[in-house]
């Protein structure tokens, strides 16, 4: 990564400065288009680890509308801060004074003319409107049912939107294994990204994590967790030259096979750049809020979940009927 950070070839994938080509009509993927408008091989995989791992998808699985209309709309905030008390705090303040109730999984959602009943295990709730932000990888697999069916576009748009699978691969170090002054650290081989959450911590322990997604995900999570931790692990030996590295602990995360997500986070696919427009769409007494609902620039992120759920709230109190919503 040195080399790349003094390589003008990858300024572009810095800056995504683009030459102003369009799409071809209809949508490409994300790769074809990059290649059209003449990226090289080395500024595809650097495209891929700096940008694209983070969209939750490979290259060719990516709506390059979509992508595009992200890196456009530079919406994404003035830069990353870090939450000092841990990002459940955020969370926290914004349940304050909300009757929430946890572990209480939805099977079934009857919207009907008069109003909505919500079957839980606790019993059913019953509300004038919902506001529903179950992730799109639990819409997907059909542990809810809606009665009526949904209708066909909704259906479609939740069908043709891909709920990207990734994994985060944690290790725990009793010392440091890098320079204080390094936070990040990309690899040619699996898995690609790597942070420290330790970094700025005074202390001795050290713990870094990867981040895969996309086909990098589906090559790890087809080593099973143990043969994807010691795959990051040899990866780890490698980059920093330590083949005695050993972890005190380790720890695989893996989104696709959580009951309640499915997933890592939702992505636009070639073809189909327009369906968060439809997932947002309200339906009767039905109103979706969730980072797959969320515009190009905010979808996939806490604050593209927030803005959408601002935004329902705001679509029910505008449609004049009172209501004591439940999500
Ligand atoms: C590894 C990883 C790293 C990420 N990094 C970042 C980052 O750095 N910055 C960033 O902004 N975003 C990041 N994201 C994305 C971010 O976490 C999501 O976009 C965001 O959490 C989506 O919020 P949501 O409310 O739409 O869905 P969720 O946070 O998934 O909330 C949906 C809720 O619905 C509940 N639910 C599921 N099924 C049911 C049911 N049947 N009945 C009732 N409730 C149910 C779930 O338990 C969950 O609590 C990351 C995601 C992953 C996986």
């Amino acid at each position: 990564m040195q080399d790349a950070r003094q390589d003008d070839q990858f300024d572009m994938i810095r800056t995504w400065l683009l030459p102003d080509v369009p799409v071809l009509d209809g949508d490409e993927d994300f790769g074809s288009y990059l290649r059209r408008i003449g990226f090289t091989d080395s500024q595809l995989r650097y495209a891929q680890r700096m940008f694209v791992n983070a969209e939750g998808d490979s290259l060719p699985n990516i709506s390059a509308t979509a992508a595009l209309g992200e890196i456009r709309q530079k919406a994404n905030g003035k830069g990353d801060f870090r939450v000092l008390d841990g990002y459940d705090t955020l969370a926290k303040h914004l349940a304050e004074g909300l009757d929430i109730r946890l572990t209480t999984p939805v099977s079934r959602v009857e919207w009907l003319p008069e109003g909505v009943r919500v079957t839980t295990p606790n019993g059913v709730l019953e509300a004038d409107q919902v506001v529903i932000t179950i992730p799109l990888g639990v819409l997907q697999s059909d542990t809810i049912t809606f009665t009526p069916e949904l209708p066909a576009d909704k259906q479609e748009a939740i069908r043709n939107t891909r709920m990207g699978p990734g994994l985060k691969m944690i290790y725990r170090f009793s010392q440091p294994i890098m320079p204080p002054d390094i936070m990040a650290l990309f690899s040619d081989s699996l898995p690609p990204m790597w942070w420290s959450p330790s970094f700025g911590h005074n202390t001795d322990q050290t713990v870094w994590t990867a981040f895969a997604t996309g086909d990098w995900a589906r090559e790890l999570m087809a080593l099973g967790d143990e043969g994807a931790l010691a795959k990051g692990l040899e990866t780890l030996r490698i980059e920093l030259d330590m083949p005695d590295l050993q972890p005190e602990a380790m720890h695989l995360m893996n989104w696709t096979e959580e009951p309640y997500t499915r997933g890592a986070y939702s992505v636009a696919l070639p073809g189909y750049p327009d369906t968060r427009d439809a997932l947002a769409r309200p339906v009767g007494r039905l109103y979706w809020a969730g980072e797959h609902t969320a515009t190009h620039g905010f979808s996939s992120t806490i604050h593209g979940a927030y803005v959408s759920g601002l935004r329902a709230a705001k679509e029910v109190l505008s449609s004049g009927s009172r209501s004591q919503a439940v999500s």
